[in-house]
């Protein structure tokens, strides 16, 4: 038996389903999850001594690849200084002056431990700000594991309160609106019937957890429109694409200035810290200033600033993204080429150091568009693949990571492992 189902099997017994994240569990694609060993560059290797080109990249931290010197060397400083204060420290104060320079929208911003905390946070600070409880929120956008936003969409102009978690209470779930993305139709109408109920818009300015989905330049200024007209929070949720499809985030790409914004994943450097920040006359509504409760033991972590800081530092050398956003976009024209090639029906697309791929012919524009696809073809593909060494995100719904360290030789042998996998599926 190889280490992987050796380990799996015991990870079940005390772990439900074996994992620490659902996704983990290879539910949608089958099989074995990989148990990895260790991590350097744009390699993982599993704990059956294998190596893979890794496109998950920890879910989009890994920017730089692991175990980045740079890093790691930072880390370990802050690490022999002491683990955790749960007091002030002066890298914290240097992350935060940072965050504010480079987020366009951020006058002022707090640091916390995963990007759930930080949109829970973000949602509960407009509720607050407002006096309001409705909140919007887009079907396929995930905005982590809090209560009001565990709740999707069925089909239709606009669904009202069901709850796609079991454990979500109606009575919250019935404050949360969910509507299509790029919809701007259903936006308006929604804002015109109860626009002064609405706390806050939340999304993900370009969604990445169902697939990766552009938003239209109409959607786009709508939604910050129509939530300034009606006094709602806008709240950017740039867990995923902040310094991860530019350097000013993709509110950069799209020169808008959100209300509040939520980072996490690459501004932690792969270790636990995320943040949400925004108008200084929003984030004062905060306790000790103001009358909406947030803490956290670990807020703040020194170690986790320190590879934050570093990996924020690294990115910001002249000509960081332009290479990234080449890099991955030749990945995905490579792909669409050997696709073509079979005759398959294929769509990728990229930004900055983000990417799709979708078993249809064309870019998907919403959720309805990303469940048409051939989600059968998208696990044989995934398998195939992962034989050859080459790690996918387990999932037809996730967005894909290139990082700093893959280079020509990786692009060059994921053509030759996709050249393969498409003739198969074929
Ligand atoms: N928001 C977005 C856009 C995300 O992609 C994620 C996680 O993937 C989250 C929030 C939740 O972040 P975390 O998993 O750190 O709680």
């Amino acid at each position: 038996m190889s280490h992987n189902n050796a380990l799996f099997a015991r990870a079940r017994h005390h772990i439900p389903g074996g994992v620490n994240s659902p996704v983990r569990a290879f539910g949608s694609v089958g099989g074995t999850p990989r148990f990895f060993a260790r991590g350097e560059g744009a390699h993982v290797w599993d704990v059956d001594g294998r190596r893979y080109i890794d496109y998950v990249g920890s879910w989009g931290p890994l920017i730089l690849g692991h175990a980045h010197p740079a890093v790691l060397e930072a880390v370990m400083r802050a690490a022999r200084d002491g683990l955790s204060f749960g007091a002030p420290t002066a890298a914290e104060v240097d992350l935060a002056d940072l965050l504010c320079e480079r987020v366009p929208s951020m006058q002022q911003v707090r640091l916390v431990s995963s990007g759930t905390e930080a949109t829970m946070s973000a949602i509960r600070l407009a509720r607050g700000f407002t006096g309001r409880d409705k909140l919007v929120k887009f079907e396929g956008c995930y905005h982590g594991h809090a209560d009001s936003l565990l709740v999707k969409a069925g089909s239709g102009l606009l669904t009202f309160g069901n709850p796609s978690s079991a454990g979500v209470p109606a009575a919250v779930a019935a404050d949360t609106i969910v509507l299509p993305y790029n919809d701007v139709a259903a936006l308006e109408a929604v804002f015109s019937e109860q626009g002064d109920r609405i706390a806050a818009l939340i999304v993900e300015p370009i969604a990445g957890n169902m697939n990766l989905i552009q938003p239209s330049p109409a959607f786009v200024t709508a939604m910050r429109a129509l939530t300034e007209a009606h006094g709602a929070v806008l709240i950017y949720d740039e867990v995923m694409t902040g310094f991860r499809v530019g350097p000013q985030c993709a509110q950069g790409l799209h020169g808008i200035k959100p209300d509040l914004t939520c980072l996490g994943k690459v501004v932690g450097g792969g270790m636990p810290l995320a943040a949400f920040g925004g108008r200084a006359d929003i984030m004062a509504r905060l306790a000790p200033l103001g009358p909406v409760y947030q803490a956290g033991t670990l807020s703040g972590n020194p170690v986790a600033v320190a590879a934050g800081l570093a990996t924020l530092q690294e990115i910001d050398r002249p000509g960081f993204f332009e290479a990234l956003g080449q890099r991955t976009t030749e990945l995905v024209e490579g792909l669409s080429k050997e696709a073509a090639n079979q005759g398959l029906a294929f769509s990728a697309q990229a930004v900055g150091g983000m990417f799709g791929i979708y078993f249809s012919a064309t870019v998907p524009q919403g959720f309805a568009d990303v469940m048409a696809s051939d989600r059968d073809n998208f696990n044989l593909f995934f398998h195939a693949m992962l034989e050859q060494g080459v790690y996918l995100a387990p999932s037809a719904f996730e967005a894909g990571f290139v990082s700093a360290c893959h280079g020509t030789e990786e692009l060059e042998m994921t053509f030759v492992a996709a050249k393969r996998a498409f003739d198969q599926i074929r």
